[in-house]
């Protein structure tokens, strides 16, 4: 699903992503670890299009997310079918961005409705169905305001799988949450893990890395140190950085 091989990415001057090499295959849970500024949230932006690949080869969902660079500028391909590609992918931030004016039910109905022209009927019945998943559905009516920030966040998974997507990446989806919040955000991502959706797992929660986890990345300062399998990696890290990173968050 995921195939990047020595992918670079720079702002402006300065590279962020110097070689970074991973695989994620369908139906996989694919953490990643790492500490601040080592390239895990570009990383993750560069998988759905949000940044330029400079350099490599990044394949998703069989697509070569290419760019065009000519001109200074990076450009994707052909807006309609960037677009489609986009659709495909469902992505949650540590911030919920959940739209303030819409409740729950719309604010997961809203892209349906947007972006695949549902009606706006069929897309609403819909939306019901994935906050009954994360478990939601006494709170369709409910603004963000009047939701709990681990709430919020359920909110904003149900409305990235009302897309249906092949692939969803999780940007530290916890990191922002009250501790007594977490869990029930995590139990939420585990039952889509078993459910057999494949994920991209930014997170600094080890626990769930070793319990859900196929597989375990390391980042340090724009690549790749350690990647193998999770609990094989957590329980014994080769290289000293991940040790000293592991036992630092353990
Ligand atoms: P964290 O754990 O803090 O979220 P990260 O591993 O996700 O860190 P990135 O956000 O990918 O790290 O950042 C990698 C590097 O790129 C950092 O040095 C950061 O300062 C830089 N960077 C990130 N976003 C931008 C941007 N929009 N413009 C310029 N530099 C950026
Ligand atoms: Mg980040």
């Amino acid at each position: 699903v995921v195939h990047a091989r020595e992918v670079h990415m720079s702002y402006g001057d300065v590279e962020v992503l110097h070689g970074v090499d991973l695989d994620v295959h369908a139906g996989e849970v694919s953490c990643i670890i790492g500490p601040s500024g080592s390239g895990k949230s570009t990383f993750l932006r560069c998988i759905n299009g949000l940044e330029p690949v400079h350099g490599g080869s990044l394949r998703v969902l069989g697509e070569e997310v290419g760019w065009d660079l000519s001109g200074g500028r990076a450009k994707a391909w052909h807006p309609k079918r960037f677009a489609q590609f986009r659709a495909g992918i469902g992505m949650v931030f540590q911030r919920f961005n959940l739209f303030a004016h819409m409740d729950a039910l719309d604010n997961v109905a809203c892209a349906p409705i947007r972006v695949k022209g549902m009606d706006a009927k069929a897309a609403r019945a819909m939306a019901a169905d994935q906050l009954a998943r994360v478990g939601l559905s006494e709170h369709a009516h409910k603004r963000p305001h009047q939701l709990s920030g681990g709430q919020q966040q359920r909110v904003a998974i149900a409305r990235a799988l009302a897309m249906e997507p092949a692939l969803m990446l999780f940007d530290e989806p916890t990191s922002a949450l009250d501790p007594e919040l977490v869990d029930e955000v995590l139990e939420v991502m585990k039952a889509l893990a078993r459910d057999g959706m494949t994920m991209v797992v930014v997170t600094h929660e080890i626990s769930f890395a070793r319990e859900v986890g196929d597989t375990l990345s390391f980042f340090d300062e724009g690549v790749v140190v350690e990647h193998g399998d999770a609990r094989t990696t957590i329980a014994s890290p080769q290289h000293a950085r991940t040790q000293a990173f592991l036992s630092s968050v353990k």
